[in-house]
């Protein structure tokens, strides 16, 4: 076991270890942590994989043909997920979001959200499931995936011009067929997003065109500064487009009015054109940290619980799980391991001390 993980069945970590069997008392119902933020969102790894290179994300240097990812029976199965998912929900999350990795390279994954629409919120209602892709093979899944009940899907894409994509990707993988993804799941009855990295130097000419042409295609556009996730992309501050200088090139063309977020917590800023024709969202998370509103929770591939996505160590759920912890055993380690939650790394980016642990990468813990 890495020391990435905090292994719960460990008495020593007295904080968030499992209950004794027979000393249950799991905490029902909604949790809120040490600085009073919900939970609410749900993001789940599936695998490890990922058929880019994205240069920012998964470099081939480091994610070259000698990297081993991790063998199938690592990750957690399609029933410990939904098993996990269940008690979370029953936590108060009411939003699930399947990512990876590239989540479309795990096998049959139309059946785990098929299982994962099946659960229900607290109130009654269903849950909002999205996913997050490359779309690369969005076109062949897009139709089983919205009958399996997934309600919306978020595709990134980080320019429009073929030559500038290509290269980002690493595997010359061109524009039209993420299009051709993005269609498949529009003509499936899916809303799509489109999710834009932007690095300056790299792409940031592309705002413009991918802002003009998503507004003609009725999708709503999320550009989102280039983040210092893991420690394998170089990143440097000046790398970063500050999403105040997005919204103004924008504006400058096509202006743009505030909106309210759609629920306390939101992810990205939303803008919408002044003219009426469609939204706009920028992911801030460099120049205007949101911790503070985070509610996000992340279950990576091999089940450990992450609190942040610029976190060093998980909680490993998995081992609770294969031991044969009961529902009631695992809501009470993640109503423990909530409560107990203080992070914002965002906020004191810049503060990190020297010799913390690694931050764990994006593609294990998923974007
Ligand atoms: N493979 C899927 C995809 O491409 O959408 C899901 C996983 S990917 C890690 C999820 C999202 O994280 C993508 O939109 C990706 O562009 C974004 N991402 C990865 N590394 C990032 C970074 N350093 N800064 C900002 N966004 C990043």
């Amino acid at each position: 076991m890495s020391e990435r993980f905090v292994p719960l069945l460990d008495a020593r970590v007295r904080a968030v270890a499992a209950p004794a069997p027979g000393q249950i008392e799991a905490p029902a119902g909604r949790l809120t942590d040490q600085l009073r933020r919900p939970l609410h969102d749900l993001r789940v790894s599936v695998t490890d994989r990922c058929n880019f290179r994205c240069t920012y994300c998964m470099p081939k240097e480091v994610f070259g043909r000698e990297h081993r990812f991790l063998p199938h029976s690592q990750l957690l199965s399609f029933e410990e997920i939904a098993r996990l998912g269940r008690v979370f929900v029953a936590h108060g999350v009411e939003k699930i979001r399947i990512t990876g990795g590239e989540p479309l390279l795990r096998k049959d994954l139309s059946r785990l959200v098929q299982m994962l629409a099946e659960l229900r919120t607290a109130a009654g209602g269903e849950l909002d499931l999205a996913l997050t892709t490359n779309a690369s093979l969005l076109a062949r899944h897009a139709a089983a995936l919205a009958r399996a009940g997934l309600k919306r899907v978020t595709v990134s894409l980080d320019a429009l011009d073929d030559e500038v994509f290509r290269r980002m990707n690493d595997v010359d993988f061109p524009v039209a067929s993420v299009l051709e993804g993005i269609d498949a799941a529009a003509d499936a009855g899916l809303p799509v997003k489109v999710n834009m990295v932007v690095q300056r130097g790299t792409n940031e000419h592309q705002i413009l065109p991918m802002a003009r042409f998503f507004r003609q295609r009725g999708h709503v556009l999320r550009m989102i500064e280039y983040m210092d996730v893991g420690t394998t992309n170089g990143w440097r501050l000046d790398q970063v487009v500050p999403a105040a200088q997005i919204v103004e090139r924008i504006h400058a063309e096509m202006p743009l009015v505030a909106l309210d977020a759609n629920y306390p917590g939101e992810v990205a800023r939303r803008w919408r054109y002044r003219d009426g024709g469609g939204e706009i969202g920028v992911v801030a998370s460099v120049t205007q940290a949101f911790c503070r509103d985070c509610t996000r929770a992340r279950l990576s591939i091999e089940g450990e619980l992450y609190l942040c996505l610029f976190a060093s160590q998980g909680y490993d759920l998995r081992s609770l799980l294969r031991a044969g912890a009961s529902d009631a055993q695992l809501s009470t380690a993640i109503a423990r391991i909530w409560s107990g939650r203080s992070d914002r790394y965002s906020e004191l980016r810049g503060q990190r001390q020297a010799g913390a642990g690694a931050k764990v990468e994006m593609s294990y813990i998923g974007g």
